[in-house]
């Protein structure tokens, strides 16, 4: 059994789950697991798993749960020596959150809602771009790259996720809400919500977070700092 816990990032699309786990992975050394990414990375490769899921993701639908839910195992399995897992885009239902309790006895130790208005989220999601060769994030107006098009970093290309496109968007916060928002009360009655406002720039989201979560012992025993 691992000695870390578990955090998961909830909030809709565009809210800034993958950037703060990024933040989180770095200062605490733990583990990043964004299920999205997993799946993209299926897609990319040409894997049976990613032919099954390449229409539904660009849909805006949920995958089946059977198999996020064998990506996260299989992860936690390999990664067990870890301090602790930050989860990304997992649980998204109240199936998977159950499902989460009942693997190996985890219990998420803390969740993190990062909020965010549907507005801002669209204005966040449509002008969000990556970069195709190290996958780093810009968005049009607020973090452009420094040559429009070609990645500061790598010199990569930079493209739009098809799922952050016009009615895709809609689609995907229509499902944040039918399905994933639930969890919110769910784990609020468990007593291992913490809320943040997710509006700001990353910095100040993440201080926010860190204000919250950052007297977890198992956390801090990691810090980088
Ligand atoms: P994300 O990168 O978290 O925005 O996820 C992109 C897409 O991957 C989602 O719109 C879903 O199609 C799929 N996906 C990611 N995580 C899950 C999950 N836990 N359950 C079902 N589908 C998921």
């Amino acid at each position: 059994m691992m000695d870390g816990g578990i955090i998961v990032l909830l909030g809709p699309p565009g809210a800034g789950k993958g950037t703060q786990a990024e933040g989180l992975t770095e200062k605490f050394d733990l583990f990043h697991l964004s299920t999205g990414e997993a799946l993209r990375e299926a897609v990319r490769e040409g894997s049976q798993l990613g032919l099954e899921v390449v229409q539904i993701m660009e849909s805006g639908e949920l995958v089946p749960d059977h198999l996020v839910s064998e990506i996260v195992v299989k992860c936690i399995s390999r990664e067990v020596q870890s301090e602790g897992f930050v989860l990304d885009g997992f649980p998204r239902n109240l199936p998977q959150a159950g499902f989460l309790e009942g693997a190996r006895g985890l219990r998420p130790l803390v969740v993190v809602n990062i909020d965010l208005r549907e507005e801002v989220a669209v204005r966040r999601l449509s002008s969000r771009r990556h970069c195709v060769n190290c996958g780093r994030i810009y968005n049009v107006f607020s973090s452009p790259p420094e040559k429009e098009g070609v990645c500061d970093v790598c010199g990569g290309d930079l493209a739009q996720r098809k799922d952050d496109r016009g009615e895709v968007i809609q689609e995907r916060l229509r499902v944040y809400r039918e399905e994933t928002e639930p969890l919110v009360g769910f784990y609020s009655e468990q007593g291992c919500l913490v809320e943040v406002g997710g509006s700001g720039d990353p910095q100040s989201v993440f201080a926010q977070l860190e204000g919250e979560i950052g007297k977890l012992t198992w956390l801090t025993r990691n810090s980088t700092e």
